[in-house]
């Protein structure tokens, strides 16, 4: 009778035969389980199964700063893959090949003056906006469970230059990906790296791509499974952060001023505005004048006009608004660990309000929010 206890119950849905059969990469991977009790009902199992088979696995990932001292739980799992390739007939940006990855036209420019596009300069703006709509939407089809954020840089990737567009961030003072993916405590400029995605996380997905010489930037904050309510409020508290200074634009309005109904709602919520990162004019360069603080009494320059188009993206903290970096130069944390959440448009000025270009299209996934 010795048998007995070593049985196992098939792990398919709905059957609780004897299983002796065990999946080969879990046993390849040292998973505990995984048994069934016939070829068929492995197979009906395997697209929720295979899920398994992407937690990180110590054999071959590792942490690249072991002696940092972590703000929260997450950690950066590498390698990172390789660089991705972009094909020679997609023009590139100024930085694309440099090998710091600089940009002369960002820098010759210096950050004074605010260049109001003309139309049809916007003709092109729009088309490019709604281009990288369209991948942060293909992106955010492939977020579950399981998937790593490596995985969603391969997505981003792969539909931009299927577009003929440049991914932005790839090379870009050196990042090394074509998204920044900010998983909880991240507040901005995430990595993509081998760490799937948990059951209750939230991601920030930060889509920006180049064609026909101007840049669209993008991000929204998105949930993982279940995700308990605080992080939920989180969320929906700092997209209608963003709603609120969208709402504002108009020609004869402060930059300076769009930080103020941000920090209010935010505030008014129980959560706290980041300070280092901010806004930015968009369009020929990635980052151009104006800046765009999210915070009140900031002393940002400059004065609404028809043809401006720029960036509004608060990043809004549970805990406290300071941020540190990782080691790898990139990543933008919480320093007490508590998640972030983000999201961005970018705006144009028109002759008596706004176009928000990088909006939603027809076909843009439900929103998470309506909760
Ligand atoms: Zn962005
Ligand atoms: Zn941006």
């Amino acid at each position: 009778m010795t048998d007995a206890a070593s049985k196992h119950t098939c792990e398919a849905e709905g059957c609780s035969k004897v299983a002796s059969l065990q999946c080969p990469n879990c046993v390849k991977l040292e998973l505990e389980g995984s048994f069934f009790c016939s070829q068929d009902c492995f197979r009906k199992s395997w697209s929720v199964h295979k899920a398994k088979h992407q937690v990180e696995n110590p054999k071959t990932t590792y942490d690249p700063f072991p002696s940092y001292k972590y703000t929260g739980s997450l950690r950066p799992v590498y390698p990172l893959s390789p660089r991705r390739a972009v094909p020679k007939n997609i023009p590139p940006p100024d930085y694309a090949n440099d090998p710091r990855g600089y940009s002369r036209m960002e820098q010759s420019y210096g950050n004074a003056q605010i260049i109001a596009m003309t139309p049809e300069e916007l003709e092109k703006m729009r088309h490019v906006c709604r281009l990288g709509r369209e991948v942060l939407d293909i992106a955010a089809r492939a977020i579950k469970v399981g998937v790593t954020t490596d995985e969603i840089d391969r997505i981003v990737h792969e539909a931009t230059i299927e577009r003929k567009a440049y991914p932005s961030p790839l090379n870009y003072y050196q990042f090394p990906k074509s998204v920044c993916t900010s998983v909880n405590e991240v507040v901005c400029h995430g990595i993509p790296d081998q760490r799937p995605l948990h059951d209750g996380d939230i991601i920030n997905i930060d889509i920006s791509l180049f064609k026909d010489g101007f840049h669209a930037d993008l991000n929204k904050t998105y949930f993982v499974g279940n995700v308990d309510p605080e992080s939920k409020k989180l969320v929906k508290t700092t997209r209608e952060c963003l709603q609120k200074a969208i709402e504002m634009v108009k020609p004869g309005v402060r930059y300076r001023d769009l930080g103020s109904a941000i920090e209010a709602h935010a505030t008014a919520n129980g959560f706290s505005v980041v300070r280092t990162y901010c806004g930015h004019g968009v369009g020929k360069m990635f980052h151009s004048a104006p800046n765009i603080p999210h915070y009140a009494k900031n002393k940002a320059i400059g004065i609404m006009k028809p043809g401006h188009v720029f960036t509004i993206e608060p990043m809004i903290n549970a805990g406290s608004y300071h941020d540190q970096t990782w080691r790898d130069n990139w990543t933008a944390v919480t320093v007490d660990g508590k998640r972030s959440a983000q999201f961005e448009h970018a705006i144009l000025v028109t002759e008596n309000g706004y176009e928000v270009l990088t909006g939603r299209l027809p076909d843009s996934p439900p929103s998470q929010l309506d909760f």
